[in-house]
């Protein structure tokens, strides 16, 4: 990690799959299921959208218009050529942006949307400080990290030690309640939006990678650093997983 080409084979990798991290259709779909109350044509505001796997699928299930926003140019550069090809200009603003320093007005959106990505800023910090740009009533739904049991073993826990922000489910749900949120629903992934829509792509682009950088070893690294968290999961996906959480803005903004 220390090579400074990690990062640019890190995102070679990446900007070539389609999803940036765990996520199916059917997850957004249920999510956007769990929303109340949305208008017609709602406001949506989808953070840290990578390459917009999930921007796509919500323009094809809401009448919305999506701004995306994502702090790594060339994903959003590839989702404005997506949404070019698919005639989605009118629908859909692919921004380049910062989820720490969001800079649109007061009650901007309706739909607040973050999946896989909430952990650049941690859950808190991520559902509070957007709190003000939901109008009253509008609904956030997010993607998280969290502990599906208790006690993971040695090697599991060590591996989250990236990510210490990772906690159980109450845990998120209790911070929902604290930050004055309602809840409208939560549900874990299927383990499929890791092994299917997210690694199986992801472990064909490494092959590529090691095909085009033999003995490379920033490349090297990369692909070890990643054959890793795929193995972390193919063993410990009972203990981990993503959990998407539904709140509403009930009450007035503060
Ligand atoms: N939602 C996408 C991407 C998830 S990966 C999907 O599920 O496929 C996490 C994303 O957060 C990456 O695209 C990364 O570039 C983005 N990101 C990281 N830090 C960010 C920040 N400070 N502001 C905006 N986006 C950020």
């Amino acid at each position: 990690m220390d090579d400074p080409r990690f990062w640019d084979l890190f995102f070679e990798l990446f900007e070539n799959i389609p999803r940036q991290g765990p996520g199916s259709l059917e997850a957004t779909g249920k999510a956007l299921s769990l929303c109340q109350g949305l208008p017609d044509t709602p406001d949506i505001l989808d953070i840290g959208c990578g390459r917009g796997a999930q921007t796509l699928d919500l323009a094809g299930m809401t009448k919305g218009g999506i701004t995306a926003v994502d702090n790594h140019a060339p994903f959003v550069e590839r989702l404005a050529e997506a949404v070019r090809n698919k005639g989605l200009g009118a629908r859909i603003r692919p921004l380049v942006g910062d989820m720490t320093a969001l800079d649109f007005p007061d009650k901007s959106f309706d739909l607040i949307w973050c999946e896989g990505a909430i952990y650049n800023i941690g859950f808190d910090a991520g559902i509070s400080s957007w709190r003000r740009l939901l109008r009253p009533n509008g609904c956030m739904a997010v993607s998280e990290a969290v502990w599906l049991r208790t006690h993971a073993p040695e090697e599991c826990r060590k591996f989250w030690e990236a990510y210490p922000g990772i906690r159980d489910i109450k845990a998120n749900l209790d911070a929902i309640q604290a930050h004055g949120f309602d809840l409208l629903g939560h549900f874990t992934e299927a383990k499929e939006c890791w092994t299917e829509e997210f690694y199986a792509p992801l472990k064909e682009r490494m092959r590529l990678m090691e095909e085009k950088y033999p003995g490379d070893e920033a490349a090297g690294g990369v692909l070890k650093h990643l054959r890793h968290e795929i193995d972390m999961y193919d063993k410990y996906k009972d203990y981990y997983g993503y959990e998407f959480f539904v709140m509403k803005n009930t009450t007035n903004n503060p």
